[in-house]
């Protein structure tokens, strides 16, 4: 493409929202995607994912998910939803285009890939998570026989047949993992550092995200208060179960910590019925398991990390420290920057939902940017 209004890195549900809504205020942009498909990280998650924020809610701008969709499309369908998505806009991204720097020239960005460098007034990065996995190390951990992978990495439960598991991490990727595994019989434990929140997915038959965002204009706290009791009918009795319950009602939670709770879709059963185990957290690896914090030992042939991610955006912008905070993370993003041209999108975890926060950032960011070509 000769001269593009703006580049755009990454061609998940981020770049391609952005892409779209530059494209109907008649901006051009071009799309580096690194790997040779659409939405390849969302071809890559676990086999069963389905989005736990709703259809209605997880559309992009300018196209809702299909009507005939569930409540909760699957994986697959968030895929072709997708690809659907990019045709509708004419969006072709630039495959095998891995950006390497991101760096500012006079008064444009120049976009940086093995192959070549692109160059534009505005660069809009939306580069997701999925490339820096966290995974924590422990104490003996060299020693350990069995196999460790982090989440990103989990497909399904079928290597893991007749196998003691262990999941490590309470978040919406650990709990699912260890249902999966539950249901198909596979003996599993999911070890818990620290306190919990759990939330139903739907609460009087609406989608959870839809009170967060009825109540989003409301302090967190208040929030928290008003639906505390509510809650608490919903989830039913922890106690006993093994789990420590956060204090901090959720959406204080995600304000403060930028943690996300669990939305159950049937882990708290099956810890109920004990087909899931609960323990603590790890003090150390064995040879052919762990120590938990409480010294209790435990036995596993293999260990899944679902542990987070923790992205670091630095080594992609060398040049411009101002705009990152100390994990690396950027300060703003879906609004302009300290850098005239320089966008992210869909870099902070909301309570609200991330696909949601996507659309309504592509959209300010098309604007923002149609307002500084014109
Ligand atoms: C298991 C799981 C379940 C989730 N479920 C939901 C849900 O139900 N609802 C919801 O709203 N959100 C959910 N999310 C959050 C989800 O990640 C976002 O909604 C969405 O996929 C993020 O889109 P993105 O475009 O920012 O990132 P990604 O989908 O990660 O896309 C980023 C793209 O950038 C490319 N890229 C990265 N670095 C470079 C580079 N240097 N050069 C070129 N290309 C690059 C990648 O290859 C990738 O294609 C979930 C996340 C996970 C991990």
């Amino acid at each position: 493409m000769i001269d593009p209004d703006a580049v755009i890195v990454g061609a998940g549900p981020a770049g391609l929202a952005c892409a779209a809504t530059l494209s109907r205020r008649g901006l051009k942009s071009v799309i580096l995607e690194k790997a040779d498909t659409i939405g390849a990280v969302w071809r890559r998650h676990y086999e069963r994912l389905h989005l736990h924020t709703d259809r209605g809610h997880s559309g992009l701008p300018g196209l809702p998910m299909p009507r005939s969709y569930p409540r909760y499309p699957s994986r697959a369908q968030v895929v072709a939803y997708l690809e659907s998505y990019a045709a509708q806009f004419d969006l072709h991204p630039v495959f095998h285009s891995k950006v390497e720097r991101v760096r500012r020239a006079g008064s444009r960005w120049r976009v940086d890939t093995a192959s070549g460098s692109h160059v534009a007034r505005m660069a809009v990065i939306a580069t997701g998570w999925a490339d820096f996995p966290h995974a924590p190390r422990w104490p003996g951990q060299d020693g350990y026989r069995g196999n460790i992978i982090h989440s990103s990495v989990y497909r399904n439960p079928a290597p893991y047949a007749g196998k003691r598991v262990l999941v490590v991490g309470f978040g919406n990727s650990g709990g699912e993992i260890a249902l999966d595994l539950a249901e198909a019989g596979i003996d599993v434990t999911l070890a818990v550092r620290g306190p919990v929140k759990i939330l139903p997915r739907d609460l009087l038959g609406l989608p959870i995200l839809n009170w967060a965002i009825l109540q989003k204009w409301m302090p967190p706290r208040l929030a928290d208060l008003l639906n505390a009791p509510l809650l608490r009918l919903a989830v039913g009795s922890t106690r006993h179960l093994g789990l420590q319950m956060e204090r901090k009602g959720p959406l204080t939670m995600i304000a403060e910590d930028g943690r996300i709770p669990l939305l159950d879709i049937g882990t708290l059963a099956r810890i109920r019925d004990g087909s899931i185990k609960v323990r603590g957290g790890i003090a150390r690896f064995n040879h052919d398991g762990v120590a938990f914090a409480d010294d209790a030992a435990g036995q596993f042939d293999a260990v899944i990390l679902a542990t987070g991610f923790r992205p670091d955006l630095r080594p992609l912008l060398p040049e411009t420290p101002g705009v990152f905070d100390a994990r690396g993370l950027p300060l703003i993003t879906g609004r302009a920057t300290s850098e005239p041209g320089l966008f992210f999108c869909g870099q902070r975890v909301v309570a609200t939902g991330q696909l949601r926060e996507i659309g309504i950032e592509a959209t300010r960011i098309a604007r923002l940017v149609a307002r500084l070509q014109g």
